[in-house]
């Protein structure tokens, strides 16, 4: 008997050739292929396949890699704002191909847009509206017993399209109370996890403890599960899967909760991993969404994480500050807005910390969000600021006349893009682009790290006065100074797109990493600019020591191998050796006694006489990071100082 193919299909945001990642675990797809294999009946009769594309494809890309030898009779697609467009249009080739295979389409974006999905793609067949594993087991039982795709009154929480055209929307599935019940697609090997070699093949694991956000934010449509009571699979399960990845030798658990660090149980599956560590080496990081609301399962979570060695960053998902903001986001009363003392505690305890604001979203004016991104840099210098996209099925998008939203929509995503609206202008917007590449490039991705508290505590120098008065400078010298002309074309790009994307941070760090011209744009720009604004003369040398420290501490990005720096091992690891650098002030000892958080810098500690000794010190660089950190992680840890010589 021929089994009939059923391709899944999934793809990751990040482009493999731009990171050289490996392809993102299919955790969604591998849900159904595991819910598939157990039922017996479906199984001897059904050739289930998976396929995990990086992002960045072409249609003649994906389908020369899930089409090339064989067409499958009925193709589902996990759909997201990303690849809404290119899998809509695969859909249409598909159905050349094979015009009476069957198309699903399941995921956040397109639940509860049957509509709007079988006007732009006539050829997708059937929309999933909710969680979709006991649905498309339903679905494959129609298929199997030969039911016309016109004709799914039976099968429930799709929409399909019927012989008329016209769009039929079922019952919704009532939601899966215990997850258990759900076979897992890391036990049952439903998800191949190892390669050739037999080590771990994706770049993190997947792993989900539970299901469902209580909140229910304006922007957002988590997994469709907010604003309800969260699910959590039982923490036996758990450990069995973390003792599987462990084995397999996972670097990274990625959980893809929304809020871990809310249940008791959260404490219970650190000691799992934990446990899991001391036995197998693996797991090594663990990254999720914190919980908004930090309880003291938080806090014990964090040390013990601390205690074993976990490398994790901590984010504060706190979106604004302002208050008007927060009320239209339906986020006023959430503890997260007590962020002060958790940042405070994270770096106390030595964890790297970074935040999220969103900028775009009703209620937040120029002012405003400048205003909030220094106030929260004086605590946090990491800061991540994404723009508001406007998703299907949230609050934002339901009301937008309300707020007079006006969006756009760029080719090749589904994601409506913020133009104006009731409190900003296009303008202000644009201006705030401007803002934002700088503010994405140097500081979100660390390009400087410890000038930020120093320079606004002693100076008054706020971390958005820096970057504008960077932009200033830069934009005035391009006119003559081809570097500058360089990286401004990057930022003008971003500003006249309204996006600060992934290409466009690439394109700045790289300008940043590679450029000859870079450093001198940048000690110009400090002494024409900054320097003057620095009024007491003991504090000028130690912040340009500061500010140097920071340029010399970028990693090497050795991407061309060029770099004629020796290389050491030390641990294990490789560096390049930077021999004998000097300062004219310990800022060794500055640096290790302010951090780069929030700290009690002030003018008594930076004129102390202990600071204003030289010193001299190697710097050492780890060798690989183009390959191994790639430009979209973060640069820290990757340059760090040995202090040879105290001239004290
Ligand atoms: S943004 Fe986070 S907290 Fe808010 S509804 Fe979505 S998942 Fe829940």
């Amino acid at each position: 008997m021929t089994k009939k193919k059923i391709w899944l299909v999934q793809q990751g945001v990040w482009r493999a050739k731009a990171t050289d990642r490996p392809p993102p675990m299919p955790l969604a797809c591998g849900y159904l292929k595991a819910i598939i294999e157990a039922e017996a009946d479906l199984n001897k009769e059904l050739d289930v396949r998976i396929f995990s594309l990086p992002g960045g494809e072409t249609i003649v890309g994906v389908m020369d890699r899930i089409m090339f030898n064989e067409v499958p009779d009925l193709i589902g697609f996990s759909v997201l704002g990303w690849n809404y467009d290119l899998f809509g249009r695969v859909s249409e080739v598909y159905k050349r191909l094979h015009p009476s295979g069957w198309v699903a389409f399941g995921g956040t974006h397109v639940a509860n847009q049957g509509k709007r999905v079988f006007r732009m793609f006539p050829d997708v067949d059937v929309v999933f509206n909710g969680e979709g594993e006991w649905t498309f087991l339903e679905l494959l039982r129609a298929l199997l017993g030969g039911v016309s795709k016109n004709q799914l009154e039976n099968v429930s929480g799709i929409s399909f399209q019927a012989t008329d055209g016209s769009v039929i929307t079922n019952d919704n599935v009532v939601r899966i109370r215990d997850l258990d019940q759900l076979p897992s697609p890391i036990l049952t090997g439903a998800i191949n996890l190892t390669n050739d070699q037999g080590r771990f093949k994706y770049d993190s694991a997947l792993m989900e403890t539970n299901r469902g956000c209580p909140y229910k934010c304006s922007f957002c449509y988590w997994g469709g599960a907010i604003g309800q009571k969260v699910r959590k699979f039982s923490i036996d399960r758990l450990a069995d899967e973390v003792e599987v990845l462990a084995k397999a030798g996972t670097r990274e658990i990625m959980l893809c909760d929304a809020n871990f660090g809310m249940l008791p149980q959260d404490e219970e599956f650190i000691e799992i991993c934990i446990r899991a560590r001391e036995r197998y080496g693996y797991p090594q990081n663990i990254m999720t969404s914190w919980a908004k609301d930090k309880r003291k399962y938080f806090y014990n979570i964090v040390r013990r994480m601390r205690e074993a060695g976990f490398i994790s960053s901590f984010n504060l998902a706190l979106q604004s500050l302002s208050d008007a903001t927060l009320e239209g986001m339906q986020r006023k009363n959430m503890k997260i807005n007590e962020w002060k003392d958790i940042a405070d505690w994270l770096h106390s305890q030595g964890m790297a910390v970074y935040a999220e604001l969103i900028w775009g979203c009703p209620g937040e004016t120029y002012d405003s969000f400048l205003e909030g991104y220094d106030e929260l840099a004086r605590h946090v210098s990491r800061i991540a600021t994404y723009p508001l996209l406007m998703l299907p099925n949230t609050h934002y998008l339901d009301n937008k006349e309300e707020h007079e939203l006006v969006t756009w929509q760029v080719k090749g995503d589904d994601f409506g893009r913020i133009l104006q609206h009731k409190t900003m202008s296009i303008q202000e917007n644009q201006n705030m682009h401007g803002f934002l590449f700088w503010a994405r490039v140097i500081a979100e991705h660390l390009l400087f790290q410890h000038i930020w508290s120093p320079l606004d505590r002693l100076v008054k120098i706020s971390q958005s006065d820096f970057l504008l008065s960077l932009d200033n400078w830069l934009r005035n010298q391009s006119n003559s100074d081809p570097a500058a002309r360089r990286i401004c074309e990057f930022r003008d790009h971003a500003v006249s797109e309204f996006d600060v994307g992934a290409e466009c941070i690439e394109n700045g760090l790289q300008f940043f990493f590679c450029d000859k011209d870079a450093d001198d744009l940048l000690d110009r720009w400090w002494a024409k600019e900054i320097i003057p604004r620095i009024k007491h003369p003991g504090l000028r040398g130690l912040l340009t020591d500061i500010f140097r420290y920071d340029c010399i501490s970028r990693p090497i990005y050795d991407v061309d191998s060029n770099i004629s720096l020796p290389v050491v091992q030390k641990e294990g690891q490789q560096y390049y050796w930077r021999e004998g650098i000097g300062f004219e002030h310990d800022i060794s000892g500055f640096i290790i006694g302010t951090g780069t958080g929030n700290s009690t810098i002030d003018l008594d500690i930076a004129t102390a006489p202990g600071i204003s000794h030289p010193i001299i010190g190697d710097f050492y660089y780890k060798k690989g990071f183009c390959n191994d950190m790639a430009l979209y992680h973060n640069a820290q840890n990757n340059a760090y100082f040995a202090l040879v010589d105290w001239n004290g």
